[in-house]
């Protein structure tokens, strides 16, 4: 299968309210661009410096999502650019894009990564952390970042029914955010979960972006 034929049969499963992210991690520049001829433009990125070098080089209208675990002194060269920062998993890493933010006059959009997973190696805040964050007077001072949902990777297992639970554990901490903090926020409606092996039962528990790598470009 080619990545064409794969985005399209991804695609085709889509829901119109399921957006996908094309995972490029490690992927060449070519492949991208096979990707973008067929009409992707959404794609992410799990490394600063390879993120940097493929939005250097590759077509300006492409959006770039950071999808992996970014630590606050990385990430000065994305802020200018970046369109989601998916997994941000503390106040720290917050009120450093908030800050880094505001010397550009830029808003910069994020998720907050939440711990849904049984392996304890998994990046993630818990429910009463992030209530906690969103709670305090710090958190309403950040002028320059719009919460745009929750994010969250489900255990790795084939038992869907593992994976299903924890998928629907997100989306009930996004539906207690949504009415504590963020009632009247209209940006705040974004679920990102589901990967290659896992995105039918995430949009079952109401994804609404997929983040999916080797089913488009193949195993890495
Ligand atoms: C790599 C990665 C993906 C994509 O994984 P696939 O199994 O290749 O689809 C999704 N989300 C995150 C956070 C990743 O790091």
């Amino acid at each position: 299968m080619t990545i064409t034929a794969n985005l399209q049969f991804i695609q085709q499963q889509l829901p119109k309210t399921v957006k996908l992210v094309a995972v490029s991690k490690t992927k060449s520049a070519e492949q991208l661009i096979e990707a973008y001829q067929a009409g992707q433009r959404l794609f992410g990125e799990n490394k600063v410096q390879e993120l940097l070098s493929k939005w250097q080089t590759l077509p300006k209208d492409i959006e770039w999502h950071f999808i992996g675990h970014l630590q606050s002194n990385k990430i000065k060269p994305i802020i200018p650019f970046i369109t989601l920062i998916q997994g941000v998993d503390s106040f720290r890493l917050l009120a450093a894009i908030n800050k880094e933010a505001e010397k550009i006059g830029r808003v910069v959009s994020v998720l907050l990564e939440f711990h849904i997973a049984e392996e304890d190696s998994k990046f993630g805040l818990s429910l009463p952390e992030a209530e906690e964050m969103l709670g305090s007077s710090e958190w309403k001072s950040f002028n320059h970042i719009t919460v745009c949902g929750v994010m969250g990777m489900a255990t790795f297992t084939s038992d869907e029914v593992i994976i299903k639970s924890e998928f629907e554990r997100l989306s009930s901490i996004f539906v207690q955010l949504k009415e504590k903090f963020f009632r009247d926020s209209d940006h705040f409606c974004e679920r990102s979960m589901g990967m290659s092996d896992d995105y039918l039962i995430a949009i079952s528990a109401g994804s609404t972006l997929v983040r999916i790598g080797s089913k488009i470009f193949g195993n890495r």
